[in-house]
């Protein structure tokens, strides 16, 4: 992996370590000398990773941390303070300026190159995610989100691991005002929760006895439902080694005990931003799936999805045995509808009739509209005479029920001729139907339309 790494110090020396260290994992390297000139670069080039030092003439890294993450354009470039102390309240402030990690100096190369992967990891993954949901909306849509997750009440349904009951009630009881904090005391209690629950972030103690807490770990992160699921480890005070065995499997962030008990809930409050945040995106991109399917005038699906969906579904009646039937209906005259009360009034006429069709099908019918007054009705395990029962009662409600329109006494007559057929052998596929539902639509027409013709084969 490559990522872009922006290090910005007051003092050249440090700048060049830093930089040397990271040249040699093949990360790029970009730099700045003061607060200033770090805004810049954020505004206007690209970063995958900030390396702040806290202590700069002008403006001190907490304010430059502070700027970026109230910026919309910048919120989401992760920041790791680099303090010259291991102080706690240096810590503490950083987190709250919205920090998303810490190196104390003299930095150690394997937690440098640890958390700058872990961290450029989710930044990129975020970026992909962003443009995939921003790339038709008007743009924007990713900024109003994140700055709608500024508030510090954000309420996480959290999971503590730990097995030894007085720590676990400990820990708890700094969380619990703030989150609703469950406690599992061992791992498979801990699994049958994830597995009912919707759980936001789960803080698991490295040092459980008669558990491995690392494996643990891997597990989560190997399941499909949890693969995703933001995880935070207790570790012992320098145990480094397993801390950063706990990184490099992906876990999101650690805390070493004695815990502070401001830094837990700093740190927690960012994971569940951050979870928040990709909620968000994962929301939105189903959205965008759902919205790719459907029809902009009647919400109902669309023509891409029939094609999406047909072969499947005849394909599944073929399994089940009990049959497949599809429905073409067409409204009769529509041009006339338009020629005499115009266009608007039209489509008013088409959402109406999609609604009907909707409200008088069953949850297991799929409708289509897949042209401009065209619809197709998809009937899982329905054989044809079934099917004609229910063509014959969707062309009633259409035409025994005037449409409203805006124009003149506000009503009309509309009538729709169908078509009708139904799988006949496993021979039949998407074309074949189609083939025979239009010639049965287009018997109706010539027959006098307002009337259903079945097509057998
Ligand atoms: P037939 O009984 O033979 O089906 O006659 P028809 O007039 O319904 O059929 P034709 O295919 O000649 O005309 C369909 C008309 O539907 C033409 C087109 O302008 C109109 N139309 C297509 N899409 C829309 C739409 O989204 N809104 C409106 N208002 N009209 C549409
Ligand atoms: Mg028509
Ligand atoms: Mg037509």
């Amino acid at each position: 992996m490559t990522a872009r790494v922006l290090v910005v110090d007051d003092n050249i020396a440090n700048i060049k370590l830093l930089e040397s260290r990271l040249r040699a994992e093949y990360f790029e390297v970009i730099t700045a000398n003061s607060g200033f000139e770090a805004l810049e670069i954020c505004g206007h080039e690209h970063a995958d990773v900030v390396l702040l030092d806290v202590m700069m003439p002008g403006m001190d890294g907490f304010e430059v941390c502070r700027r970026l993450k109230a910026d919309p354009k910048t919120q989401i470039i992760p920041v790791v303070m680099v303090t010259a102390l291991d102080q706690p309240s240096d810590r503490i402030r950083g987190l709250e300026a919205g920090a998303d990690d810490f190196l104390t100096k003299p930095v150690n190369d394997t937690a440098l190159i640890t958390r700058v992967k872990n961290l450029a990891r989710v930044k990129q993954l975020t970026d992909e995610l962003m443009i995939r949901i921003t790339s038709t909306d008007q743009g924007g849509g990713g900024t109003e989100l994140i700055s709608g997750l500024g508030s510090n009440e954000i309420r996480g349904k959290l999971l503590l691991v730990e097995d030894r009951p007085a720590t676990a009630d400990r820990i708890k009881s700094v969380l619990e005002d703030q989150h609703d904090v469950q406690i599992a005391v061992s791992e498979e209690v801990a699994q049958g929760l994830l597995g009912k629950e919707d759980i936001d972030l789960v803080l698991v103690s490295l040092d459980m006895d008669g558990h491995d807490a690392l494996h643990f770990c891997s597990h989560i992160r190997s399941l499909g439902k949890t693969r995703h699921l933001p995880i935070m480890v207790l570790s012992e005070e320098g145990d480094e080694d397993r801390m950063l065995r706990a990184l490099d499997l992906g876990v999101n962030d650690f805390i070493e005990r004695p815990v502070d008990r401001n830094e837990l809930l700093a740190r927690v409050r960012t994971q569940i931003k951050r979870r928040r945040f990709s909620e968000y995106i994962y929301k939105r991109l189903d959205e965008r799936v759902e919205q790719a399917s459907r029809d902009a005038l009647t919400g109902m699906y669309n023509r891409r999805h029939l094609e999406e969906q047909l072969q499947g579904m005849i394909s599944d009646s073929f399994d089940t045995d009990k049959g497949l039937s599809i429905i073409m209906a067409d409204i009769d005259f529509f041009k006339s509808v338009n020629d005499n009360y115009g266009h608007d009034n039209g489509d008013q006429v088409i959402r109406q009739f999609s609604a009907r069709i909707l409200q008088n099908i069953r949850r297991l019918d799929m409708a289509f509209r897949i042209g401009g007054e065209e619809f197709l009705i998809v009937l899982p395990k329905t054989n044809a005479k079934r099917a004609e029962l229910v063509g014959e009662r969707l062309r009633a409600i259409i035409e025994d029920t005037p449409f409203k329109i805006s124009e003149g006494d506000g009503n009309i007559t509309v009538t729709a001729s169908i078509g009708l057929t139904s799988v006949v052998s496993e021979k039949d596929t998407m074309n074949s139907l189609m083939k025979r539902v239009d010639d049965a639509l287009y018997e109706a027409k010539k027959g006098g339309r307002n009337q259903v013709v079945i097509k057998a084969a």
